[in-house]
């Protein structure tokens, strides 16, 4: 790894602003990719030492991240409205990969690599060109193409869009007593939802006395702390009891639902990655698996030298995820009949199916089927009525 000289212009053809999940993703597959090797790549990260973060996704088999994953399930639990439910997941497996641990293992292959560079720096600007010029706190950089996961909107007023809030509050705690199943995590525990808002509990266990209990809103504004703070002590009174606890860790995290359209402010030089880039699914705010899918395109399309390079969603599971997003934004009470209803009505492989956006039209059809008819009635004539 090299680092920064002061105030020097340096020349890639590559730069990947933001060193968080969707800039470590591309840089791993570019590393990874003997086409890359003769390529001058820079990565460029603000963030000397970012609070870790937890980053779970679904996949089938052995997939890619096996040698940086901390944790896997076999098992989900969900507690929805009147029942409860264990579920295998196989062929699925629910995996776990931190940032800390994804970080360290990208600074791994980058070591010795001489045609990549990690520097410490915040872009403060961007200025188009025959090369895109990256303009630092510390260097500036000249690159054939950029790729840029900084968030530029501003997010609380995208205009023509829908958007709520994935926000919320996780403690990593240790138990005196064993209490968890490290097999079975909880998806969604709908027991103590707070004020009739779309909110639940997720558990990760990682033994009989360690895991990561998170309270989380799906919702269109925040909430203070002490929201979340008393929700997570009332939900572990009431579903472990009083065996006492210490909290390791804390995660906090707000990520945007929305079915506005990112990556406005691509050009010939410059794709948006990541959040930035629309890589989120709107109706989950899961966006790992989403991310390498993105990550595998875009690497075939620099090889075939598509210019820009940008992504599009599918039509159909975009039109689904704005009906989704239309119900909560107006209806945010009816969420927990909505995933309870889902959940009852459609098995745990299905609903991955959809949610990854590779369901038979038939699976679709059975799950819209399943979810409460008016809301989703109304919000269709809305989105037919507004587009
Ligand atoms: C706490 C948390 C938990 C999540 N858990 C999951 C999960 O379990 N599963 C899932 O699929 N998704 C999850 N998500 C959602 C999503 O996967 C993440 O938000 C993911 O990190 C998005 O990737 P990204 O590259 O867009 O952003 P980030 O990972 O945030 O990366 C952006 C990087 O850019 C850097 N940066 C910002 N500005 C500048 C600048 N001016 N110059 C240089 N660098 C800059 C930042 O420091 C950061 O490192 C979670 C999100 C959060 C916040």
């Amino acid at each position: 790894m090299q680092m920064p000289l002061e105030g020097r212009l340096d020349r890639f053809d590559y730069a990947i602003i933001g060193g968080g999940l969707s800039g470590l993703q591309l840089l791993l597959a570019m590393i990874g990719d003997p086409f890359f090797d003769e390529k001058k790549i820079a990565i460029i990260e603000a963030d000397s030492d970012p609070p870790d973060k937890t980053w779970c996704f679904w996949e089938k088999g052995t997939g890619k991240w096996e040698h940086v994953m901390d944790h896997q399930w076999s098992k989900a639990l969900f507690r929805g409205l009147n029942f409860e439910k264990v579920y295998s997941l196989s062929p699925y497996t629910y995996k776990k990969v931190s940032l800390s641990g994804l970080r360290k293992h990208v600074e791994m292959e980058v070591e010795g690599r001489n045609h990549v560079t990690w520097f410490m720096d915040r872009i403060l600007s961007v200025v188009p060109g025959s090369t895109t010029t990256l303009v630092g706190q510390n260097l500036r950089y000249e690159a054939l193409h950029v790729f840029d996961s900084r968030i530029e909107e501003d997010l609380d007023n995208l205009e023509g869009a829908r958007m709520i809030w994935q926000h919320f509050l996780g403690w990593e705690i240790k138990t005196e007593a064993p209490l968890f199943d490290p097999d079975v995590f909880t998806m969604m525990d709908f027991s103590q939802v707070w004020n009739n808002q779309t909110s639940f509990t997720y558990v990760l266990p990682f033994s009989q006395r360690e895991a990561l209990v998170e309270y989380t809103f799906f919702t269109p504004h925040l909430v203070d702390e002490a929201v979340y703070t008393n929700m997570l002590r009332k939900y572990l009174k009431n579903t472990y009891g009083t065996t006492p606890f210490i909290i390791e860790r804390v995660e906090r995290g707000a990520i945007p639902m929305t079915d506005f359209t990112f990556g406005r402010s691509d050009h010939e030089g410059l794709t948006k990655i990541g959040t930035a880039g629309g890589w989120v699914k709107p109706s989950t705010g899961y966006s790992f698996k989403n991310t390498e899918k993105r990550v595998a395109e875009l690497i075939q399309m620099i090889k075939n030298e598509h210019s820009p390079l940008h992504i599009n969603t599918k039509p159909r599971y975009a039109f689904f995820d704005s009906l989704f997003l239309r119900v909560l934004t107006r209806d945010n009470d009816l969420g927990p009949l909505l995933f309870s209803e889902m959940y009852l009505k459609n098995s745990i492989q299905e609903i991955f199916l959809f949610l990854d956006e590779e369901s038979s039209v038939i699976t679709d059809l059975k799950i819209i089927a399943s979810l409460p008819k008016v809301p989703f009635l109304k919000a269709l004539l809305r989105h037919l009525r507004e587009g």
